[in-house]
């Protein structure tokens, strides 16, 4: 259940005492409630309050950390089972897996590429972050040797394994570095448990598609006061797939929903599995981002992956970013005037919104068009083209408003406006409002590059 701000405001001094940067306690209990600001900022608080406080404020889905220092990498936490309820937190770690039976070569090789992967989407890099190690070959040595090589990686680890013997052989190598312990199961779990309580570590659970015994033995974990506990009902591919849902929907709604205790942990899926009955390269890499993006919609914590084709893992983490932008708050650039190029005063002047799908998507085409021209940036609250128009923040007004302000006409002899064909209604507002003469620009930004270029030419 969601906490409500009067829900919080009921336990705070009510003094309306300022301290914590906020005029009155409603406020603090509204920012709060929204995750905006911290509960030790209220200083007054007393210690009796405070514990009622943190236990109240705790997610209905624990939050869990695996790593160490500047190698972390934090999931769960969820408080909603819609994201239109709040917002969903702390985006699924995208988990790499490698195997201790790689040769050496092949195994820096494929360690270096999990730390290289990275592309830009709307101005943020999007990363992998975490890698897995699975105990393939079957031996302790292997793996506590592979375990330690891992050490020098920028990632933190999940250590892969059924085995207790060969999870505490690479335990002693790195349980320092607090890896996720994969997994205890119904075979091993008194000998996993002690493993995790002795290392300090978060483990998960593996229950295959049988949720009554995984409330059992998540109950055994949490009786030994084991707190950091990640599910695993397994992942199931082809015709399985429903079952992989419906076990996923079914944790979360006992966890939010009901506050089952015993399901209050984050979910961990396995996508990789695709390749145990897939081989062929680009056919398993569709089958595979298939499944994860599901997965990441419903309601998956935490992905183990085994592809790496940038052309498998960009729609992924695509989609990773779209699921986890706060609902909230509008995704925006700062406006202003922008340089592309080598500007002069003869430069033409084009003009987007603050968007941040556009504003990157222009960049982007003006940038791979060799463009010389100045950008202004218009601020419509985050809104696109479109959008602003029919809400009425991309008007003359605000236009002309965004010229004097950005001080333009200080840079350029011209007093031609180039703006975006989507903005074609706003047209002759603008020209009335601002006095410059307004051409209306392409619908689709790619083609931008190539109108200044021809006016450039015909000049
Ligand atoms: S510091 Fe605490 S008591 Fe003071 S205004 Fe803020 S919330 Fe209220």
């Amino acid at each position: 259940m969601q906490v409500t701000a009067m829900d919080i405001y009921r336990l705070l001094p009510k003094t309306n005492c300022a301290e914590c940067g906020e005029a009155s306690c409603m406020a603090f209990a509204t920012k709060l409630s929204q995750k905006e600001i911290d509960l030790e900022l209220c200083t007054p608080l007393a210690a009796d309050e405070l514990e009622k406080l943190e236990n109240l404020l705790a997610p209905a889905v624990r939050e869990i950390t695996i790593g160490t220092g500047d190698k972390t990498v934090t999931f769960g936490g969820d408080e909603v089972l819609y994201r239109y309820e709040l917002t969903y937190y702390n985006p699924t770690p995208l988990v790499i897996d490698v195997s201790d039976n790689m040769d050496d070569k092949t195994f820096r090789k494929r360690v270096k590429l999990i730390e290289k992967t990275e592309f830009e989407r709307t101005g943020e890099k999007l990363k992998l972050n975490a890698i897995a190690l699975r105990n393939a070959s079957g031996n302790n040595d292997n793996f506590a040797e592979a375990a330690l090589k891992l050490k020098k990686s920028k990632f933190p680890l999940i250590l892969c394994s059924l085995d207790p013997v060969a999870m505490k052989a690479a335990l002693e190598k790195v349980g320092d570095e607090r890896p996720l312990i994969y997994a205890a199961t119904e075979n091993n779990v008194e000998d996993m448990a002690a493993l995790a309580i002795e290392y300090d570590c978060p483990i998960a659970l593996f229950v295959q598609n049988d949720l009554e015994k995984m409330k059992e033995l998540s109950r055994i974990l949490r009786s030994k006061g084991i707190k950091d506990i990640v599910l695993d009902p397994g992942t199931f591919v082809g015709d399985g797939i429903g079952d992989t849902l419906d076990n996923f929907v079914m944790i979360r709604r006992l966890g939010i929903t009901e506050g089952d205790d015993d399901f209050r942990f984050p979910l961990l899926g396995i996508p990789a599995v695709t390749w145990l009955s897939e081989k062929d390269e680009v056919e398993g890499g569709i089958k595979e981002a298939t499944i994860a993006a599901t997965l990441i919609d419903k309601y998956a914590d935490i992905l183990i992956i085994h592809g790496t084709n940038i052309w498998e893992l960009i729609p992924i983490l695509t989609l990773r970013q779209s699921v986890y932008t706060d609902p909230r708050k509008p995704q925006a650039v700062d406006p202003g005037i922008y340089e592309f190029g080598e500007v002069n005063e003869d430069s033409p002047v084009l003009m987007t919104t603050n968007f941040a799908l556009t504003y990157y998507t222009v960049e982007g085409d003006l940038k791979s068009g060799k463009a010389n021209c100045y950008l202004l940036v218009l601020d419509t609250d985050g809104r696109a083209v479109d959008v602003s128009i029919a809400g009425g923040q991309f008007n003359g007004k605000s236009v002309a408003d965004l010229i004097k302000e950005s001080g333009v006409e200080d840079k350029v002899k011209t007093r031609i406006l180039m703006i975006p064909g989507l903005a074609a209604p706003v047209s002759g507002e603008i020209e009335d409002e601002t006095g410059w003469e307004v051409k209306v620009g392409p619908r689709d930004s790619s083609a931008v590059a190539g109108v200044l270029l021809k006016l450039k030419e015909n000049a």
